[in-house]
């Protein structure tokens, strides 16, 4: 067996440990959250549909605003608060993709996409959780104006943290879909795949969506029997991440798998493979000779993938 590779220090895993403090019992306090808008310290984000708004600078970008500088880059469709941020408000101010769009014209703006922007690490770490929470939130907005229930436009309460119908009184509430993301093992080998998404050369981790009634646990084994065709045991939780591509949580799992023999869903993958643990060490150093890579350290199959080459067992 040959000597566990080195894979040096681990990454932080991007949009998590979030330094906001939710406050939860400042969303109902209006009069307080009106005059967070005139302190000195309070910043907004601005963020219309896929896009983020950031203020250009030397090395890293600001992605946070002054409330008033942010409200003069766009109208506000939305504005949520999202907590305090080193004691100070921080919100997020939701405009149109086509205004964010509009931004791209200025010099002094950087309008852009968060994946890119996390994976290129263009403002400071600790600005992606609340830019994921942002983001979440104000995209759910812009999916339910309107009551489910009865059909009538809802209002919305609790600076932003739900959302109210006048007519019928139901309250709906921001949503996060859970999504299983695991890496089926069987001895010194792990199962990856790739989506037709994926650039050519990139292995990840299987996923899918939990669905109602179904544990965790359940869902990974039927998720890697549907796409793969494998059969899982146990399987062992490991950590989750915010992914707000809109608003899921990526649940993150080692699974025990039972057979060896792929039988892939070409509807779900383009292609399906075991890997031993020296080829996907390889893959996250991006020493693979034939230059296949795992996703970069801001998601999670990448940690997932690292957990297991790191350990010596993890059944
Ligand atoms: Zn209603």
């Amino acid at each position: 067996m040959s000597p566990r590779p080195d894979l040096g220090p681990r990454p932080r895993l991007g949009y998590t440990q979030s330094l906001i403090d939710r406050v939860a019992e400042r969303r109902l306090d209006t009069a307080w959250l009106n005059a967070c808008m005139t302190e000195p310290r309070t910043r907004a984000y601005v963020i219309g549909g896929e896009l983020i708004v950031l203020k250009k600078g030397g090395g890293l970008n600001e992605a946070a605003f002054a409330p008033d500088e942010a409200r003069a880059l766009a109208p506000a469709t939305e504005s949520v608060f999202l907590g305090l941020f080193d004691g100070a408000a921080r919100f997020g101010f939701g405009t149109t993709q086509a205004n964010a769009e509009a931004l791209k014209s200025r010099d002094d703006l950087l309008v852009i996409d968060l994946r890119s922007i996390a994976i290129q690490g263009l403002v400071a770490p600790d600005e992606l959780p609340p830019l994921a929470e942002a983001k979440a939130m104000l995209h759910w907005h812009a999916r339910h104006r309107f009551c489910s229930n009865c059909g009538v436009k809802t209002d919305m309460v609790d600076a932003g943290w739900k959302r109210a119908c006048p007519a019928c009184k139901v309250e709906h509430f921001p949503r996060t879909d859970p999504v299983v993301i695991m890496l089926a093992v069987r001895g010194d080998r792990g199962l990856l795949g790739r989506s037709g998404r994926f650039a050519a050369s990139m292995w990840s981790c299987l996923a899918g969506f939990v669905e109602p009634g179904e544990a965790i646990e359940d869902a990974v084994r039927r998720e890697t029997m549907e796409e793969a065709g494998i059969r899982c045991g146990r399987v062992k939780y490991l950590y989750s991440q915010p992914w707000p591509f809109p608003m899921s949580l990526m649940i993150g799992c080692h699974a025990e798998a039972l057979n060896d023999n792929i039988k892939m869903d070409e509807n779900e993958l383009v292609d399906a493979r075991w890997f031993t643990k020296d080829e996907c060490a390889a893959m996250l150093l991006r020493r693979h000779p034939e230059n296949l890579t795992t996703p970069p350290p801001v998601a999670i199959a990448h940690h997932i993938i690292r957990e297991w080459v790191e350990s010596d067992a993890v059944f």
